[in-house]
């Protein structure tokens, strides 16, 4: 099966709590790789275009300004159905209905600072990489 590639971020509130190691691991135990990583503190005007699907949504505000507060950890995750699987490994937008043992039920607070993001599909995926990452700076695994 051919690797597919996909977009993750772990938000300001998993970084704030060092558990940087700890979602890595979870990937890599689920056999998907780190193929690029960046940290950085997101701009206003990034973030915005990030979430423009969201725009007219009310917690439009509170998400830019939450996704600007402190560092995220860019990366692009590479495997055989890495967009699915990454959703899987990450568990349910809200970390109340996240099952047991996923990124969002161990480091998610809620809806809003729930640890991680990752591509729904993989269009998305390579919106949000280039968004993010040059060609050159994804390397083929
Ligand atoms: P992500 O896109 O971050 O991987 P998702 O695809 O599970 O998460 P979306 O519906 O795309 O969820 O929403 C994007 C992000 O907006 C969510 O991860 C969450 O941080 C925030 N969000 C979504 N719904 C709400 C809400 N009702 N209240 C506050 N924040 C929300
Ligand atoms: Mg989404």
């Amino acid at each position: 099966m051919a690797i597919e590639k996909t977009f993750s971020i772990i938000k300001p509130n998993a970084m704030k709590k060092n558990a940087i190691g700890d979602i890595i691991s979870m990937f890599e135990a689920n056999g998907l790789k780190i193929a690029a990583a960046k940290l950085t503190i997101l701009s206003k005007a990034k973030a915005e275009e990030f979430y423009a699907e969201h725009k007219a949504r009310p917690f439009f505000g509170e998400l830019v300004s939450f996704m600007t507060s402190g560092p995220v950890l860019l990366m692009c995750l590479a495997g055989e159905n890495a967009v699915a699987k990454n959703r899987e490994i990450m568990g349910a937008t809200d970390p109340k209905k996240a099952n047991v043992g996923t990124i969002r039920a161990k480091f998610g607070d809620n809806m809003g600072e729930n640890a991680v993001h990752g591509s729904d599909s993989p269009t998305s995926a390579e919106r949000e990489l280039s968004l993010f990452f040059e060609k050159s700076e994804i390397c083929n695994l």
